[in-house]
Parts: structure tokens; C-alpha cells; sequence
């Protein structure tokens, strides 16, 4: 069913992305290390899922946003472990991998599950063992992690020790892939730092796929499919409704459910909104942990103050006295993070409907 607000997880579920399912399939098959890149709600877990599941690999999924709200923000190798833990639990199901652990240091297993030793385990042996087993069955393991970008809050070296381990798979493991995600696409490269020859990873080649939102054809499309498939009669201006809500698929599931519910198509709209700036303010706190400054220059851009000068005018005026530098840093996380793109040397806000969010 489109109008859901998971991640799809089946290729049924998934609406176009025709072009994309095939660049991730050539990806996987033909680079050891898969960057996928793209806004919040746009689709990459979805297309990565349902891809998954149809091509049918073995694959350990870590989500990073998991993790990192999880651990208070501060992610150990317990947090680390415990969501592989209940992975292996879940591969355990269909694969009888139970067996092939059994020998392994670190790792306890009593009838059919397997727990593993925190303080024992080494995680390389670990995914070397995985490695084999699928190796033997023909297989692939697709270690996935979601939203990686917050690994950079592992251990106490910026998640360095995670980027090595990375590092020794993507060299040794050959029946091991790496599919990675990030909608904060700058914080993503910067934790990766590919083309940093301090990083472990560094000089690795790697396939990068964006996935954008749909186009307004598509949009239409998702929208009427989505409705049919419910039986609920489209008695409103769907162009109308594309028009204000742009092409994020999350952004027009969230609609079919609210009107769905409500039956009314502005008041449905409203509820997006509504959803959109809950999401927004809770997901600006933790950028406003570092300064406060954020949001008020969001405001302004969505406002249509677009260049330098002029935010740090308003800034000024405003009471806070930024510096050069301050300013420089907060335009260039906001950017990193994908809020904000500098094009012809102006501001703007990436998603046109968190603009009007922001613009209240
Ligand atoms: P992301 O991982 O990029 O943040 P998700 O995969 O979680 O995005 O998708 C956000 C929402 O949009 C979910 O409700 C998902 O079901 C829906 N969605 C995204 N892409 C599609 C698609 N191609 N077809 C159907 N639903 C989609
Ligand atoms: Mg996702």
C-alpha cells in the first residue's frame, strides 16, 4: 500500500523509481561501497529495503538515527552490538547461520540464539565468519547502514574505529557490500571522508546514487494510484495539492493519511504542516545545541533573505552580533546538512515545503 508511512520493504510497494532500482543494482554488483544520498522522506530506505528483499542477500541493517537517540548520543560498541545482535536474531530466521557462529570467540549460543560477548567479540572475525557463510551459499552480505552519518558520534575518535573496520571489509571481505545512507549529505561525506588520507577509508572508489523527489507527473500519479488503492474517491484538485506539497514521497503519503482520516483537503494540508514543523523543531534542537543561531537564519532565508550581507544584517539587527567566521560556519552546517544550498552565491532552502513551514 503506497499511503504508508514505513519504509517500504517490498518492490510491489515501491511506486516508479525505475531508473534508480537499476543504478542500485548495478552499484551493488559492480563497487564494494554504495553511497546513497537524498533528502529526509525522499525514499532511500524504501528503495534500498525493497531492493534488498527482492535481489535476496543477506543483509545486517544499522541505523544510525536509532543508535544515536538511543545512546543519549554517544555511541558505544555496546549499542553497536546490541542492534547486531538482534539482526543476527533476525538473519537466524531464515539462514542457518547458527552453526557457523558457533566456534566464534565472542559469541554464545544456546539453542537457537546467539548473544553476543561485548567485552569478547571482535566485530571483523565476525563479519569475516558472515563473510564466509555467504560465500558458501552463493550469497551476499549487504551491511546497511542507515543514516551514517551519525556514526560519527561512535567510540571517542569520531567513529573512526567504525571507518576502519569499514576499511577492512570493503578490502577482504569480497562477498561483503557496503550500502550506506545520509540525508545529511555533507555531514555523510565529511564522517566518510573518502578523499582524506588521514581516514581509513580513503582513495576507496564507490558508486553514489541521489535519489531526487519525484517529478510533478510522478507526484500526481502517487497520489491517484495511492487513493484508488484505498477506494477513496479523488474529489479535489490533485494538481492543486502537488502544487503546495512538491515531489518528497514521505510529504505525500503523510497527506493521503491525513485526508484519509479527515476527508477534507485543507485540513489535511494543515496536518502536514502541522507534522512538518514538529519534525523541523525537533530536528533543528539538535543543531541549536550548538548555537541558536540556526533557525533564526532559516527564517530569514525562508523569508527570501538570500545573501550574506543580508542575513548578517538582520542578524545584527536582531541583537546577535555574529562574526564573519560564526556566520561562515553556520551558512556552511546548514548547508552540510542540507537545509540550505548556495547556488550563484545565494541561500535557499532546499525543500519547498519546509519553506513554508519555516515561513509559518
Ligand atoms: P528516507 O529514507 O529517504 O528518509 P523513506 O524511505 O523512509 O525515506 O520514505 C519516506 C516515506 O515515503 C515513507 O512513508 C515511504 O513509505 C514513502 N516512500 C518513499 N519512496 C516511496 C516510493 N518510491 N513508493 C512508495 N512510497 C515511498
Ligand atoms: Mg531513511
Amino acid at each position: 500500500m503506497l499511503f504508508d508511512t514505513r519504509p517500504k520493504t517490498k518492490l510491489e510497494d515501491l511506486f516508479d523509481r525505475i531508473d534508480e532500482r537499476k543504478a542500485f543494482e548495478d552499484a551493488l554488483y559492480n563497487y564494494p561501497l554504495v553511497i546513497v544520498t537524498g533528502l529526509r522522506r525522499v525514499g532511500k530506505s524504501s528503495l534500498i529495503k525493497a531492493m534488498l528483499n527482492e535481489l535476496q542477500e543477506i543483509s545486517i541493517f544499522l541505523d544510525g538515527r536509532s543508535l544515536y537517540s538511543s545512546s543519549g548520543g554517544n555511541i558505544t560498541h555496546f549499542h553497536l552490538i546490541s542492534q547486531i545482535e538482534s539482526e543476527l536474531a533476525r538473519v537466524s530466521l531464515k539462514y542457518k547461520i547458527v552453526k557457523f557462529l558457533k566456534e566464534l570467540r565472542g559469541v554464545s549460543i544456546k539453542g537457537n540464539s546467539i548473544t553476543l560477548i561485548r567485552k569478547e567479540l571482535d566485530l571483523s572475525s565476525l563479519m569475516e565468519r558472515l563473510n564466509e557463510f555467504a560465500a558458501k551459499n552463493g550469497k551476499n552480505i549487504i551491511l546497511y547502514i542507515d543514516e551514517a552519518q551519525y556514526l560519527k558520534y561512535y567510540g571517542s575518535r569520531g567513529g573512526k574505529d567504525l571507518l576502519t573496520l569499514l576499511a577492512f571489509i570493503y578490502d577482504n571481505l569480497h562477498n561483503t557490500k557496503l550500502v550506506i545512507t545520509g540525508s545529511e549529505i555533507g555531514l555523510l561525506h565529511d564522517f566518510l571522508k573518502l578523499s582524506d588520507y588521514e581516514s581509513p577509508l580513503y582513495g576507496r572508489a564507490y558508486s553514489e546514487i541521489c535519489i531526487e523527489p519525484f517529478k510533478r507527473k510522478t507526484s500526481i500519479e502517487f497520489l491517484k494510484k495511492g487513493f484508488a488503492q484505498i477506494n477513496l474517491p479523488v474529489s479535489f484538485d490533485i494538481e492543486e495539492v502537488v502544487n503546495i506539497l512538491d515531489g518528497i514521497p514521505g510529504y505525500l503519503v503523510l497527506f493521503g493519511v491525513k485526508y484519509r482520516e479527515f476527508l477534507d483537503v485543507k485540513e489535511a494540508i494543515e496536518k502536514v504542516f502541522n507534522y512538518l514543523s514538529g519534525m523541523i523543531s525537533s530536528e533543528l534542537k539538535e543543531l541549536e545545541k550548538r548555537s541558536p543561531r540556526y533557525l533564526k537564519i532559516l527564517k530569514h532565508i525562508a523569508a527570501g533573505v538570500d545573501s550574506w550581507a543580508g542575513l548578517k544584517r538582520l542578524l545584527i539587527a536582531s541583537g546577535d552580533i555574529v562574526g564573519d567566521s560564526r556566520l561562515y560556519e553556520a551558512l556552511n552546517i546548514l548547508q552540510q546538512t542540507s537545509w540550505i544550498k548556495k547556488a550563484d552565491g545565494k541561500y535557499n532552502i532546499v525543500d519547498p515545503v519546509l519553506k513554508r513551514v519555516i515561513n509559518g
